[in-house]
Formats: structure tokens, C-alpha cells, sequence
């Protein structure tokens, strides 16, 4: 292997990771193909990512990389209350590799998630698995979210492979499944095995922004049952609880007018909604034209809470508990018909955030800067992630960077090609002035 020479500069980093890369920027290309095209979707309690990540592993070992698939059901066995033990792990491994450095320089860890949410209800012009190029955008099911980061990271490591090229430090990237729906299974599983480093990137989509905070967030669900369902027509009448679920709404609409008033700090000052709520989805009866005139015995409400990243989200959930049993005791109907609240997942996702002058934000935006040919912004991220195990819990300084595209989670989503090749150039620059 080749040792590495120090760049002295942002310009020569990019200049160097461009002739680093440029050998092999259509194997990017067509292991994004075939990634978009090999359907790693999880829904919660399971996840199908062992295809894509089995193919992953094989284009890996083609550059003689050091490369390790690895099971993540252990993760169950570990006491950490981060593990969502009510998901199963069972064939769904996650992949690691990494080029050793010398020793003489810090490491860093690219971090990219494999599994994708369904198609969803949109409709898709073409098969949300076709990976088909149109006007420079790659089109497919996780296409953005976020397989054009992932293959942009492995990219870095494939391009120093085949230049025969080690830097001062590890550069590490892992391929994770479960981060969709609030996982974050398989980051954890990856510090937990010690596939950790100086500083990290999770290559999202962030449109070429160096994004250096994410919010928390946390759904949960409000039911409501209506009594009895056995004294349905008889003397008594059911109340239907659609009427009552209606005041939650008026619970939830002035939640959302005070969290808008929270105070924000300078990340997230701009924001027009710091901490938004939102409700999800309201369910009480549908129009059946075949059951015209039910009363509903049962009303669902699902709520999005998110928070800022100082915020103490479990502190601050508690106190939406205690105020929502509050309106429950004074409600006519909550108060004798105690509805349920259900936690779509437990502990909630944290915020996270990496200072604007930390040399690692400093690094990651020259040498982004300089590989995209303007000034990339730094800016904070409107979404949770998994961020924040590294983050936090890992005290890992961490960064989201990657390509261009849109649809996350929507029909025809894409990934801009060129922006894909872009990314591994940035990434690798900032390696090589990070790493030494
Ligand atoms: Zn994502």
C-alpha cells in the first residue's frame, strides 16, 4: 500500500479525491443500480435487507477490501434500553469495511442506512425498483433515502483500494439495516461491535448541505373506545368517541401553539416551526356503503411530536403525558372511558448537534466546498435520525452529507447521478485532510 502524503489544503484534497475516485465512478453508478433495484424494504416488526446487503458484500470483496457481514439479532442479548426488543433481528446483517491506516491520524466512520420504507400509496411512472436513468436522476425506492449516500461512502473505500492508498487513520463504512420507523437497531448494533471513530458522516440526503444537527421525535397513539360494545343498540346508547376524539384535536392544536413558542436557540432560530407537532393520522369509522350507519366503537389518533436538540425529550414527554391525563380527568367522556396511550416505539429518537466551529463541521464543509465548487451551506436538519446514538452515546462528532434528490418516503423518488459521484469526492476529501 501506498503511504499517504499530508494535503496541505481543502483544493488539494478535492483534486486528489477526484483522480481517486474518477477510475471508478461508473461502479458507483451500477452498484447504485442494483442496490435501488434489490428491494430492502422494513416495516417494523421485520426488515428485508439481507439481499441487498449479501450483494453489497460480494462488489466489496471484488476491490480486496476488508469487508464483514455480520449478524445484528445479538444486539437483543445487550442491555441497552435503545434496543427495540419488540423487533426481530433474525437475517438482518449489516455490513462493515474499512482501509487501516498507518496509525499516525484520526479515524472517521461513514455510516449509511440500507433498509427503505414501502413504495407507500403514491403512484410511482415507473417500477419502484426500475433504477432508471432519466435526465441524470436515478428513479427507485430509496434511491435518496439513501442508497446514493451509501454507495457514495463504499465509493471512498473502493477508490482507495484500487489506488492502493491507505491514510493516516481507519476509514470505515458500514452499510446498517433497521433506521426507517425510528429503529436505529443497526447503528447500535455497529458501535456495540466497536466500529467506531474519530468523527462520523451518515451520508443522507441533504442536498450537498453539511448538516450538523437533527431533531428528536416521537409518535404515539391516543385510543379511544366507546364502553361496551355489547350494549350497542340496546337501552343504552353508545356514545360514539369520534366527538370526544375531536377535543384531543383541540388538545394537540394547543400543544402545537406552545411548542412554537419554545425557546430555540441559534440552530434552529430560522425555522418558521422549531418544534412541530403534527397529527398523523385520525381514524374513527370510514363511509362504508355497505355498513352505512355504524357508530364507531373505537377512535385512533396519531400524534408527531419533535424537539429541539437541547431539549431533554423524555422530561419534556412527560409532561405532554401528565397534561394530556389532566384534559382526560376533566373531559366528560376520557374521564369515565379511559382511552390508551400507545408509544409507537420506546425510548423516543433525540436530536443531536455538532458545533458550527468544530473542526470536524470546519473539515467537512471545506472539503465539500472545495469538491462541489462552491460554498456548501452548513445548516440543521428538520428530521430525526440515527445521528444521535453516535453522537450522543458514542461521542462521536457527527455530520449528515450527501447527494441531491427528492421523494423521500414518496412516489418517484430519485437520486440526482452526478450529485452521487460529488459526494464521494467530498467525503473523500474530507477524509484525506481528516485522516492525514
Ligand atoms: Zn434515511
Amino acid at each position: 500500500m501506498a503511504g499517504s502524503r499530508k494535503v496541505n489544503s481543502a483544493a488539494e484534497a478535492a483534486r486528489e479525491a477526484k483522480k481517486l475516485i474518477a477510475p471508478i465512478k461508473n461502479e458507483i453508478v451500477s452498484l447504485l443500480t442494483m442496490l435501488v433495484q434489490t428491494n430492502s424494504v422494513a416495516v417494523p416488526p421485520l426488515g428485508n435487507e439481507a439481499a441487498a446487503q449479501k450483494e453489497l458484500t460480494k462488489v466489496l470483496k471484488r476491490y480486496k477490501l476488508d469487508v464483514e457481514m455480520y449478524d445484528t439479532a445479538k444486539i437483543l442479548k445487550v442491555k441497552d434500553r435503545y434496543v427495540r426488543r419488540d423487533r426481530n433481528y433474525e437475517g438482518r446483517p449489516n455490513v462493515v469495511a474499512r482501509v487501516a491506516g498507518s496509525g499516525s491520524g484520526k479515524s472517521v466512520l461513514f455510516s449509511g442506512h440500507i433498509d427503505t420504507v414501502p413504495p407507500g400509496p403514491g403512484v410511482w411512472k415507473k417500477s419502484p425498483w426500475s433504477g432508471h436513468v432519466s435526465g441524470g436522476k436515478l428513479y427507485g425506492r430509496g434511491a435518496w433515502d439513501m442508497k446514493g449516500g451509501l454507495v457514495a461512502q463504499f465509493g471512498v473505500l473502493m477508490a482507495l483500494a484500487k489506488a492502493k492508498k491507505r491514510l493516516g487513520g481507519d476509514v470505515i463504512a458500514e452499510s446498517v439495516v433497521d433506521e426507517e420507523w425510528g429503529g436505529g437497531g443497526g447503528t447500535l448494533a455497529g458501535r456495540l461491535r466497536g466500529d467506531n471513530a474519530d468523527a462520523c458522516v451518515i451520508p443522507e440526503g441533504t442536498n450537498m448541505s453539511v448538516v450538523r444537527a437533527t431533531r428528536g421525535g416521537h409518535f404515539f397513539d391516543i385510543i379511544a373506545r366507546a364502553g361496551d360494545p355489547s350494549a350497542y343498540f340496546s337501552k343504552e346508547e353508545v356514545v360514539s368517541p369520534a366527538v370526544p376524539m375531536g377535543r384531543v384535536l383541540g388538545w394537540v392544536d394547543e400543544w402545537t401553539k406552545k411548542r412554537k413558542k419554545i425557546k430555540r436557540g441559534p440552530t434552529y432560530k430560522d425555522f418558521p416551526d422549531p418544534a412541530p407537532v403534527q397529527v398523523c393520522a385520525l381514524e374513527a369509522n370510514r363511509i362504508d356503503p355497505d355498513v352505512p350507519l355504524a357508530v364507531p366503537l373505537v377512535a385512533k389518533l396519531r400524534v408527531y411530536f419533535q424537539f429541539l436538540p437541547q431539549e431533554n425529550v423524555e422530561a419534556v414527554l412527560r409532561e405532554i403525558r401528565r397534561s394530556f391525563d389532566a384534559f382526560c380527568r376533566k373531559d366528560p367522556f376520557f374521564k369515565v372511558y379511559k382511552p390508551e396511550w400507545k408509544d409507537f416505539y420506546f425510548p423516543p429518537l433525540l436530536g443531536h448537534e455538532l458545533a458550527a466551529d468544530h473542526p470536524w463541521t470546519r473539515c467537512m464543509a471545506e472539503a465539500a466546498s472545495a469538491a462541489v465548487g462552491r460554498d456548501v451551506s452548513v445548516s440543521a436538519a428538520e428530521y430525526p435520525c440515527d445521528a444521535f446514538i453516535v453522537h450522543k452515546f458514542y461521542k462521536t462528532p457527527t455530520l449528515l452529507f450527501g447527494p441531491e434528490g427528492a421523494g423521500a418516503h414518496n412516489a418517484d423518488e430519485y437520486v440526482k447521478v452526478a450529485s452521487v459521484v460529488k459526494t464521494a469526492e467530498s467525503l473523500l476529501a474530507a477524509a484525506l485532510m481528516w485522516c492525514g
